[in-house]
């Protein structure tokens, strides 16, 4: 459903994309790793176009959206979540879920407040529903910010390290919901450094260093790999 055919960029000297390929199956998940400044987050902005390739193409869906802006590739269906959350902070959780489906492709308003219904209770925040965005804790803050991703519709969502600094209840609680919105048939790239959280809902691990694909397929493969094992000595895996 998204595939990336040696797509290229780069900061001045400092390579972040270097010939990335890879190709994300119709309903599949797929898990990214690699050490900090790996250039994990600017794959997502290539992949949304929140950021232009200096070379290579993004085929999403059967379609060239290379130099497609945003908004079209998120119409399209192309949801994300960052790294850090930014909802609007005033707004009540609610209200922010309508925000983001104004993005989405539903037609009505009783589309998209139904929608929105729907997903508050998707993501465990219908209690949380008329709270602001501002006076929410972390795990909330990361469902809402999950929320705000599903209310765009997506068919591929890309999740930017969505259960770091919780706590392992916490993560296991996102990681059941994660894995109910993949069982529902939406297509996910998920970029986490918390690996048995990522491997208990991935099927596939792609491993990014300084920009370069450097090893993709099965976790326990990946995990057995001398080079893999090189990078992540040192960082708690
Ligand atoms: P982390 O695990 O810390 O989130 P990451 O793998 O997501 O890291 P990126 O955020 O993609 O890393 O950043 C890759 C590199 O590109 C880093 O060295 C970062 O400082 C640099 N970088 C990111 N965005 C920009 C920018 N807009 N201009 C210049 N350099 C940037
Ligand atoms: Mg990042």
């Amino acid at each position: 459903i998204l595939a990336l055919d040696n797509v290229s960029k780069s900061f001045g000297a400092l390579k972040v994309a270097d010939q990335v390929s890879f190709a994300l199956e119709k309903g599949e998940a797929l898990g990214v790793i690699g050490p900090n400044g790996a250039g994990k987050s600017t794959l997502f902005n290539l992949i949304t176009g929140n950021l232009g390739v200096d070379g290579g193409t993004v085929t999403f869906d059967g379609a060239d959206v290379t130099r497609q802006p945003p908004m079209v590739r998120c119409l399209a269906g192309i949801g994300r979540t960052f790294q850090i959350p930014q909802p609007f902070e005033k707004l009540t959780v609610f209200e922010n879920l309508l925000v983001a489906a104004a993005f989405g492709s539903s037609r009505t308003e009783k589309d998209v407040s139904d929608r929105c219904a729907d997903i508050l209770v998707e993501t465990g925040l219908i209690a949380r529903a008329n709270q602001t965005a501002g006076s929410l804790g972390l795990l909330q803050r990361k469902r809402l910010e999950l929320a705000r991703a599903l209310a765009t519709q997506p068919k591929v969502l890309l999740l930017d390290e969505i259960a770091g600094g919780l706590t392992e209840g916490e993560c296991q609680e996102l990681v059941d919901t994660i894995r109910s919105i993949h069982a529902a048939g939406v297509s996910i790239v998920w970029v986490e450094h918390i690996l048995h959280a990522l491997t208990s809902v991935v099927g596939r691990l792609l491993v990014l260093d300084f920009g370069k694909v450097i090893a993709m397929g099965k976790p326990d493969d990946i995990m057995a790999s001398k080079s893999v094992r090189q990078i992540y000595l040192g960082i708690e895996v």
